[in-house]
């Protein structure tokens, strides 16, 4: 069985490409829409947020793409690309009902750099003018392009923040509701990595960070953040070295790993499996897990 989101051999139609399709050809006017949502996978013992609680709910996008919701807030983070390349397939496995996950009116969408697996300028561009609430922060080389390459920029900048810290600095941007830093956290390209306090929860969402070579990333003692769910780039997860790296710099309850698709998904699923058990991984496109948040431990927790 397979979830009814998903391409297979009968089905020509990837998600992405109707996403992207959708969204520039009918200006969304009507919600995005995926058609399956299916569990996360965690060894770990999970208690599902209670329906109507401020739970987070995390949607599986394709990537590092994520959609993040609690306490009536939505956000999309390295959500709106075009799967020029197709990698946003996934595994052949358990089928779910359909129930609807709708990417459309997030308050915040946040890119953390500008490649393509991780932004496109005209589906973001078009994502904000079919969703006139919603607010896109965006490192500067993404923000650069949306603003070069998008026929209308001028009807959504308005919307638009750019962020660019330097190594060891932070830009904060508070929302309603919504607390956001933003922390240098490059790779081989300048990448913005999110953290996110809302609905009493503090998320973190690296982008394609490396760890070893962000030379001041240890500045901002993440640990001392109190993070509850960390989205990391998978590799991480694989050895004691990865391990010992996440452990140090970042100090999350939960970690989400990410940056799998279009990869040998059995081949990494097993060595995650194996190396750090307690990892939330999705297998699917449109999988979700929910999370209980302690909101009376909201507190920066004192790392060890
Ligand atoms: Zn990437």
């Amino acid at each position: 069985m397979r979830c009814a989101c998903l391409d297979g051999a009968a089905g020509k139609v990837r998600w992405m490409d109707r996403f992207a399709l959708a969204a520039r050809a009918t200006l969304l006017a009507a919600s995005l829409t995926l058609s399956a949502a299916c569990g996360a996978e965690s060894q770990a013992a999970r208690t599902p947020a209670p329906a109507g609680s401020d739970g987070l709910l995390v949607t599986y996008v394709c990537n590092d793409g994520f959609m993040l919701s609690i306490a009536g807030k939505k956000i999309l983070v390295d959500a709106l690309f075009d799967d020029e390349r197709d990698i946003c397939r996934t595994l052949p496995d358990a089928a779910a009902p359909d129930s609807g996950v709708d990417l459309g009116g997030a308050d915040l969408v946040l890119v953390s750099h500008s490649h393509w697996d991780h932004f496109d300028p005209l589906v973001v561009g078009d994502y904000l003018l079919a969703n006139t609430r919603t607010l896109l922060v965006a490192e500067r080389s993404a923000a650069e392009e949306l603003a070069a390459r998008f026929d209308a920029y001028e009807r959504v900048r308005d919307r638009v923040r750019v962020v660019d810290p330097a190594d060891g600095e932070a830009t904060r941007i508070t929302l309603d509701g919504i607390e956001l830093t933003a922390v240098s956290a490059p790779a081989d390209v300048p990448n913005a990595a999110f953290l996110i306090r809302v609905g009493g929860a503090t998320l973190f969402h690296t982008g394609d960070v490396n760890l070893e070579a962000a030379p001041r990333i240890g500045d901002y003692r993440l640990g001392q953040e109190g993070i509850d769910v960390a989205f990391v780039p998978y590799w991480y997860l694989l050895d004691d070295k990865g391990r010992s790296l996440l452990d140090g710099l970042i100090g999350a309850a939960d970690y989400v790993p990410m940056h799998y698709a279009g990869e040998n998904l059995n081949g990494v699923f097993a060595a995650v499996r194996r190396r750090y058990p307690g990892a939330v991984l999705f297998t699917a496109a449109a999988r979700t897990w929910t999370r209980s948040i302690d909101t009376a431990s909201v507190a920066p927790r004192t790392s060890p």
